[in-house]
């Protein structure tokens, strides 16, 4: 089988080259129109000779993402279903605002997480994206939102299908090609990594100084509950979660944003609004209160406004910033959650 060009690095690259005898420039040449014109056929690379383009064709595919097909919501979200070169699909999602637009994408095929209450937890996790699909969601959706918005795309958020912390080489790797000078040159000031909570790798992040923001999908400060609802928790208990997030701080001086979605009979009381309080003061954060999305599991129903004004009442008496994340796309499943492969028409 043929390699994808797209894993080598600049340096394999000019490597390459000198290896079969050819200038290391052309390395630079190639790296350039891979990422830095987003070019997906030799053929196309025309400063690069017939000759040469023949070795690299003998050598190489190049292998990127498709979109397969677009839907749009009555709010402007779009969401685009991409195939994988292996034919398997992921979504990603195009959110604009009056004063943003951020790319929703996704960082694995299906996800070997269980939160119940999730639509993507129902499909099983295939495999990681690599780190040139993640980016390629990425320049796609920049493009699109040049196309349909007139600007390019302001915010990356990893809040599509999958568990980011679960496929890290890769999300950092691809990380680094969208904030990269040869990538979308996206400051990572502006984008989130959000993660189920996996205390040892937001501990390795800290160490590794790494720029982005971190959004931890919290739901409950209770441990009865949140391994009720998200059964993978029984593995990543809270207290060591409160440890990473002090950690965190500590070394980046990042307030993390809980995420958190208060549910009729699960965590709309008194006791889940005082844990939550606790929870947050043990280390600088926000909280986002963020809608409940129905899924198929009719388990779940979202909580009476009253209690949501009670939980925001008690953060802000704590001085805890809150804020309400409401949601986009819902008519055509592609709010949070709801990204399962599935199509509504
Ligand atoms: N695995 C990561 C990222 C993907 S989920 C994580 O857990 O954070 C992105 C966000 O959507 C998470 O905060 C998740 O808890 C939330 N979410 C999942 N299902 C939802 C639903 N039905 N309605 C609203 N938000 C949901």
């Amino acid at each position: 089988m043929k390699k994808d060009v797209r894993s080598l690095s600049l340096k394999d690259l000019c490597s390459f080259f000198e290896s079969n005898n050819y200038p290391s420039f052309r390395g630079k040449q190639v790296y350039n129109w891979l990422w830095k014109k987003s070019c997906f056929s030799f053929d196309e690379m025309t400063n690069i000779s017939l000759e040469l383009r023949d070795v690299l064709k003998k050598e190489f595919v190049i292998n990127h993402i498709k979109i397969d097909k677009i839907q749009k919501s009555n709010d402007g979200t779009i969401k685009n279903a991409v195939t994988l070169f292996d034919n398997l699909l992921v979504e990603s999602v195009l959110i604009p605002t009056a004063k943003r637009t951020t790319a929703c994408i996704s960082s694995q095929v299906g996800c070997s997480l269980d939160c119940d209450f999730c639509a993507t937890s129902k499909l099983k996790r295939i495999r990681n994206l690599k780190p040139d699909e993640i980016f390629d969601q990425a320049s796609t959706i920049n493009l699109q939102s040049k196309l349909y918005y007139n600007r390019p795309i302001s915010n990356i958020v990893f809040m599509g299908m999958g568990e980011p912390l679960l496929n890290y080489k890769n999300l950092i790797l691809g990380i680094e090609k969208i904030t990269g000078k040869d990538g979308l040159g996206i400051s990572p000031k502006r984008i989130t990594v959000s993660t189920s909570g996996i205390s040892k790798l937001i501990i390795k992040m800290a160490d590794e100084n790494v720029k982005f923001n971190l959004a931890i999908s919290l739901h409950s400060a209770l441990e009865k509950t949140r391994n009720k609802i998200m059964p993978f928790s029984k593995k990543f208990p809270l207290d060591e979660l409160k440890e990473a997030v002090k950690y965190w701080y500590k070394k980046t001086r990042k307030k993390v944003t809980y995420e958190y979605i208060v549910w009729k009979e699960i965590n709309d009381d008194m006791k889940h609004i005082k844990a939550l309080v606790k929870f947050c003061k043990a280390s600088p954060s926000k909280v986002n209160l963020i809608e409940y999305n129905n899924t198929e599991n009719s388990f779940f129903t979202a909580a009476k406004d009253k209690i949501i004004q009670e939980y925001i009442s008690e953060l802000e008496k704590n001085k805890i910033p809150v804020t309400i994340r409401k949601s986009r796309g819902k008519d055509i499943d592609a709010a949070c959650g709801q990204l399962a492969n599935r199509e509504t028409n």
